[in-house]
């Protein structure tokens, strides 16, 4: 698949792009390093943006009651409402997205794993929850591809951010073009990724494509896009992916020689058991669809759904079974 649409993508500054740590450091992510050449970053750093400077008094979460408080933790400077106001300016005003990379642990940035203090002192933290930036994106933009840079160390969780991420882009083209046929190919050319997602969703697509008679263009792609972001709100099943694979290896095996059946079959069971991402077997799949010619087959996403140069086997292991 060539000509990938670029994602455009909203990434915490300090990963990589400044050194607006508050020590003054900035973080490398390979991920978002990798990204680099085929997305648009939008990089943004809500301590800076309220004025906080570089190097400056680290920021926690402090919970007073119901409310949780951004404090600077030695001069007691209460800064929530900046970081509020400003997520509120700045997400309002943010074009069209497809994902977030956030730094994880920040009482800004962190998505989930922010901690959360009783009080200025010393004392041990009450527990986890997002920070004050990262909670109003889970709010407004929950439902895109929102990951912290720790989980996406992770090759399932990577490889499901990049799928939303391309598949959105593309998305955004056919919604640009206003063309219905531009729509119906679409919906072809994703059939087996969507498969792999999810057969009631990809059904519930497939319907809204086949009804789209006489309803004005902005109703069905609206209708389309809510669908798929329902398709994408969890990584594809492993065992639907197998399917898939299993589905598409019918197609060439009969030109396979029997140790490239074996192998197959192998990486297929490797994936399985987590130890090699999707993009093993859908490589592999991808190429003899290529070799063998099969039509059928050739234009299906599911075997390149985003640039080849993303594909990254490594794996922290972290976030495994999510
Ligand atoms: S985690 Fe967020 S607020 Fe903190 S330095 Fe990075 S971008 Fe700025």
């Amino acid at each position: 698949m060539e000509g990938y649409e670029r994602p455009c993508i909203v990434v915490s500054r300090c990963l990589g792009f400044d050194h607006c740590r508050y020590n003054g450091l900035t973080i490398r992510s390979e991920a978002v390093d990798m990204m680099g050449s085929h997305v648009e970053f939008v990089p943004v750093c809500p301590e800076v943006e309220i004025g906080l400077g570089v190097p400056r008094v680290p920021v926690r979460i402090v919970r007073l009651g119901e409310d949780d408080r951004l404090v600077q933790y030695t001069t007691g400077r209460d800064v929530t409402e900046e970081i509020r106001l400003f997520a509120d300016r700045f997400l309002g005003e943010l074009g069209p997205v497809e994902g977030f990379v956030l730094k994880g642990r920040s009482p800004s940035c962190g998505l989930t794993d922010a901690k959360a203090y009783p009080s200025m002192d010393k004392v041990p933290p009450l527990g986890k929850t997002a920070g004050l930036f990262g909670r109003e994106v889970i709010a407004r933009y929950g439902e895109r591809a929102v990951e912290d840079e720790g989980r996406l160390t992770n090759f399932r969780i990577r490889e499901h951010f990049l799928t939303k991420v391309f598949t959105l882009a593309a998305l955004r083209r056919v919604e640009a073009s206003e063309q219905m046929r531009e729509l119906v190919a679409f919906q072809a050319r994703h059939k087996l990724l969507f498969m792999a997602y999810g057969q009631t969703g990809l059904r519930a697509l497939g319907r809204i494509v086949a009804n789209a008679k006489g309803r004005p263009w902005s109703e069905i792609i609206a209708d389309y896009r809510d669908g798929l972001l329902r398709l994408f709100s969890r990584p594809a099943r492993p065992t639907s992916m197998i399917n898939v694979c299993l589905h598409a290896f019918g197609y060439v095996s009969d030109e396979l020689v029997q140790e490239e059946k074996a192998h197959f079959l192998d990486v297929l069971e490797a994936f399985r058991v987590g130890k090699l991402p999707q993009s093993v077997p859908l490589t592999l799949l991808g190429s003899w669809v290529a070799r063998f010619d099969v039509s059928y087959l050739a234009q299906q996403s599911v075997f390149a759904p985003y640039p080849q140069k993303l594909v990254e086997i490594t794996d922290s292991g972290k976030g495994r079974g999510t």
